[in-house]
């Protein structure tokens, strides 16, 4: 692995009180995962930065919580547009230090963009209820009033989508925000903060700090800190909840997964396999809603192997810039050897290789690993019970819908699903009875819009709140119930001296 000259290296620095702050006594490595280099040094944040990013969200809460939201939304305009005119720019950045084609990485900014127009209409989602005469002259209303400090701690996988799940919503219904971006892949989210500050964002809303376990855990335990709003593996996600919780924090977790695709043998095979293979492989499955699992039943099994083997075996892997490239590299060394030991472990297992990433040619430097596909995969085998998170598509074969229905409610992860068929009512009977969060009726990848809220079940979410969508509304904000009498108004029983109002009772007087 090469290594530039450090004085070359570029600092990505932490963003606090609307500044770049370049300072700190620990660092970390970003890598190109196509070259297989360092590109840049990232500095990490210790409990005193930790403490200074907290510091200049709480200063900045009571103006921000004040602003009326037509105007933190015209400010969220301005952010949009800017965003939409960096659009290629944010895209290449996630290509440099996530690897993903530069298509792939356009279309997942464009998904977090939509949360910002989303957010957009915030003063119209923050309308409170309003019941009048609840009792005899008692109206009631509800507020929905901001949190406070909130943090946000997002994967390596989706740079600027996942944290864009989080902070415009947050941020347009009056909190402040601190991002702790993966230490993999740090600067997309800087260049967001130099854009919201461009787009008239007053400083201290917006903070974004790096680093590892010690950065997390300072803002997991700061008491300045009102919600923690986590998108990660399972492991983390769940400290992170009981961690989070235990300190009185409302906290959103979500978590890893193992999504499965059943193919019936009524449906469009080739349609399948063709969505199957953008499911399985784009971003290298490194996708919190990849397909990693086919649950191919009766007689759909061998001819749906058949053709995913004919198409895994001819996708093009290179660097995401390069042209016509289909899958760029995993996104660090480490990662790469841990997915392509899965493919040793399951022939140990017995499963069946049918495409085999170690006879592939890739390029040498960097971080790349070709297309694996396993068949007669059986649900005790660890290729099928972890998530690999890479570019390894197991199959297992099911008798019936009922078998392949059993099959995926008893896997502890409940992300997303999909069923691939002609006939309504199987598919109608799959959405009814499947436990899992996100569910595709021929679509393989059943990532809600913006509007819609994502999150999973199970062992994929700690918490009970979705992010983005309304469900996002409900997380980063307290509802306060308002019930008001004004005893002295005219009218035809009161007069004004008197202040005893006649015929007022409450509702649970009777
Ligand atoms: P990760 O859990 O290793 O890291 C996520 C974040 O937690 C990072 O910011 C990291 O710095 C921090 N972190 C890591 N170890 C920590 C520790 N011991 N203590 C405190 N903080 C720690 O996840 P990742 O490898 O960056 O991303 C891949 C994972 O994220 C996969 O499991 C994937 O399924 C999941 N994911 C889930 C969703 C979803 O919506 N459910 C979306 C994207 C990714």
């Amino acid at each position: 692995m090469n290594k530039p000259a450090e004085l070359k290296l570029e600092t990505v620095p932490a963003w606090i009180g609307g500044q770049p702050v370049k300072s700190a006594a620990r660092s970390g490595e970003v890598f190109n995962p196509a070259t297989g280099q360092v590109t840049k040094k990232v500095v990490f944040a210790d409990n005193a930065m930790i403490d200074a990013a907290v510091k200049a969200a709480s200063t900045a809460f009571p103006e921000w919580r004040d602003t009326p939201p037509l105007r933190r939304a015209r400010i969220m305009q301005e952010f949009l547009s800017l965003l939409k005119k960096n659009q290629k720019q944010l895209a290449a950045i996630v290509t440099d230090e996530h690897g993903k084609v530069l298509a792939d990485a356009m279309g997942s900014v464009q998904r977090g963009i939509e949360v910002v127009e989303f957010a957009c209409g915030i003063p119209h989602l923050l309308k409170g209820e309003y019941s009048e005469n609840v009792g005899t002259q008692v109206d009631t209303h509800t507020l929905r009033q901001p949190v406070g400090v909130c943090a946000g701690i997002t994967p390596f996988n989706f740079p600027v989508m996942v944290p864009l799940w989080m902070f415009p919503m947050a941020i347009a219904c009056g909190n402040t925000f601190i991002l702790k971006p993966s230490e993999k892949v740090p600067s997309a989210s800087v260049r967001m903060a130099e854009l919201f500050k461009e787009a008239g964002l007053p400083d201290g809303v917006f903070n974004v700090v790096h680093g590892d376990k010690v950065a997390v855990d300072g803002l997991l335990t700061h008491p300045g800190v009102s919600a923690i709003s986590f998108v990660g593996s399972t492991p983390i996600a769940k400290y992170i909840y009981e961690t989070a919780a235990r300190g009185g924090k409302r906290v959103q977790a979500l978590g890893g997964a193992k999504n499965h695709a059943v193919v019936l043998p009524d449906a469009d095979l080739e349609f399948a396999a063709d969505a199957l293979i953008g499911a399985a492989y784009g971003s290298a499955g490194e996708r919190c809603m990849a397909i990693s699992a086919v649950v191919a039943v009766g007689a759909a099994g061998d001819p749906l192997v058949r053709l995913l083997q004919q198409k895994a075996q001819s996708i093009k892997v290179g660097p995401g810039t390069a042209k016509d490239v289909e899958m760029g590299p995993l996104v660090t060394c480490q990662h790469r050897d841990k997915v392509a030991s899965y493919i040793e472990q399951g022939v140990k297992e017995g499963a069946q290789l049918v495409v085999d990433a170690r006879k592939q040619s890739v390029p040498k430097d960097g971080f790349y690993l070709g297309t694996s596909l396993f068949d007669h995969v059986t649900p005790q085998m660890e290729v099928y019970k972890n998530e690999i998170f890479g570019p390894v598509l197991v199959v297992l074969r099911a008798n019936t819908i009922e078998e392949a229905i059993e099959l995926i409610n008893k896997n502890p992860y409940a992300n997303g699903t999909a069923i691939f068929t002609e006939s309504g009512g199987a598919a109608r009977r799959f959405a009814a009875e499947i436990q899992v969060g996100m569910v595709g009726i021929n679509v393989p990848i059943p990532v809600p819009v913006a509007f819609y809220s994502f999150g999973g079940w199970k062992s994929s979410l700690f918490g009970d709140l979705h992010v983005h969508g309304t469900e996002a509304v409900k997380f980063y904000t307290r509802t306060k119930a308002i019930t008001t009498r004004w005893p002295r108004q005219d009218t035809p029983t009161s007069r004004r001296e008197d202040t005893s109002a006649p015929g007022f009772h409450m509702p649970t007087l009777g």
